[in-house]
């Protein structure tokens, strides 16, 4: 989301002339776009404008914004503690952006915008052309959170769930397929929430299907009880749809989801796993695990090891638990970091296995790869297959673009390696 932001923010700051610099060190307005869900997010702008400081220590300061989570969350500590920034703009109020630097190119007082002025937001974005233009582009469809788990600060940094009318999402996705997208990855903290005047994520995806140049549809992330059965069905109707689900649970313990006011259980979770494969036996899964939360036992952690190898997820994001300041398991009582830690290399390690052990079986085997882009002065080309796995072949022919069928050769837990297989001509058959 905050690549989708990142490039939104540059749609609307060359309305006032500003443009990308070609070295850092060339510009007159820094904006650092900040996500606050890893740890050590704050020290990072601190540190990130003290490079800026060093760079600009005999010349003329630049422009300071930071925007996104870190300033929603903590934006009047950043401008008390560095004077060298000059505004806050929170992730509902970056529309606000160009007013800001133009108060700030007047010399006006600090600027703070962190209010949730969503609505607003998207009123002034819809009316400025989202000019990205890669094959496999972002959009986001709904913001904010309102299921509070007691771990995550988005409720508290996005705000509360809101989602964009089909109309004007509509409209955005068709520029960006009239300006060279194949793909598009509908983007919302809670994106199976969406629900535009009763309209759900099923209506937005039947509506996008119709778009002829799109090939791919995608959408991230999940939470598992939104799941309603119009979305599952759409993984039947929509061949556009990819086969591959991001689908956090962050435990296997009832006990610990409970802890986490996740507000489903594992029973509930498989059910839908096993619906999605029952409607669609291509569908393969992605998850989200937090290790080590307080007050994991080591039977709740063997839940969790249960729960990857029954599912088999493809790929696995798993961190340790770490606190974020102001939700309530900040307050709650850390296990120890050296068994957190010791689990953790234990839950990567079989997530690892099975991973490989998947990606195993995709060799010999074709795959269908949307190619995005030519590696720089070579002949080799980056792609994705169906669920999400990257894949580099050689060829003399341009593939940007293109969906092609490959022969994966070999790979590793990072990337996939294939053949283009030729397409046999109509004529090359014998009559
Ligand atoms: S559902 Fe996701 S975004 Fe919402 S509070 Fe929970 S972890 Fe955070």
């Amino acid at each position: 989301m905050n690549e989708y932001d990142s490039n939104r923010i540059y749609d609307l700051v060359k309305k006032i002339n500003y443009k990308k610099a070609n070295k850092i060190e060339d510009a007159d307005c820094y904006v650092l776009n900040t996500c606050h869900i890893r740890e050590k997010a704050t020290e990072k702008v601190y540190h990130d404008v003290g490079r800026i400081k060093k760079n600009f220590r005999n010349k003329k300061k630049p422009i300071v914004i930071v925007t996104g989570c870190v300033a929603q969350a903590e934006g009047a500590i950043l401008l008390n503690k560095e004077k060298y920034i000059d505004a806050v703009i929170g992730p509902q109020s970056y529309h606000e952006i160009n007013n800001a630097i133009i108060k700030i190119e007047k010399k006006t007082k600090k600027i703070d915008y962190t209010d949730f002025e969503v609505n607003e937001k998207f009123d002034t974005l819809n009316q400025i052309r989202n000019s990205n233009s890669k094959v496999s582009s972002f959009i986001t469809i709904q913001e904010g959170c309102d299921k509070f788990c007691k771990f995550c600060v988005v409720p508290y940094t996005r705000g509360a769930e809101f989602s964009r009318s089909i109309e004007e999402l509509s409209d955005e996705c068709k520029k960006l397929v009239d300006n060279g997208s194949k793909e598009i990855t509908l983007l919302g903290q809670n994106v199976n929430a969406y629900n535009y005047n009763n309209r759900r994520l099923s209506d937005l995806i039947y509506q996008l299907s119709k778009i002829e140049n799109l090939k791919r549809i995608r959408y991230t992330t999940s939470h598992p009880i939104d799941f309603t059965t119009d979305l599952i069905d759409a993984h039947h109707k929509s061949s556009k749809l990819m086969p591959f689900i991001h689908l956090p649970v962050q435990s296997g313990s009832n006990k610990i989801l409970k802890d986490m006011n996740r507000k489903h259980n594992i029973e509930e979770y498989l059910e839908v796993v096993s619906k999605l494969k029952k409607i669609n036996s291509k569908i393969k899964f992605s998850s989200d695990f937090i290790i080590g939360y307080p007050g994991e036992t080591k039977e709740d952690f063997n839940e969790t090891l249960k729960l990857l190898k029954e599912v088999e997820f493809i790929n696995t994001y798993s961190f340790i638990f770490s606190p974020r300041p102001g939700t309530p398991a900040a307050s709650m009582k850390k296990i120890s970091d050296g068994i957190a830690k010791e689990r953790l290399i234990m839950f990567q390690k079989t997530a690892n296995e099975i991973k490989m052990n998947y990606r195993k079986k995709l060799f010999d085997k074709k795959s269908l790869v949307l190619f995005e882009n030519r590696e720089v002065n070579t002949n080799k080309f980056f792609g994705r297959d169906e669920y999400s796995n990257s894949v580099i072949v050689k060829s003399d022919k341009n593939l940007t673009a293109t969906i092609t069928e490959v022969k994966i050769l070999s790979g590793n837990l990072n990337t996939l390696f294939g053949e283009t297989i030729p397409r046999i001509a109509k004529n090359d058959f014998a009559a």
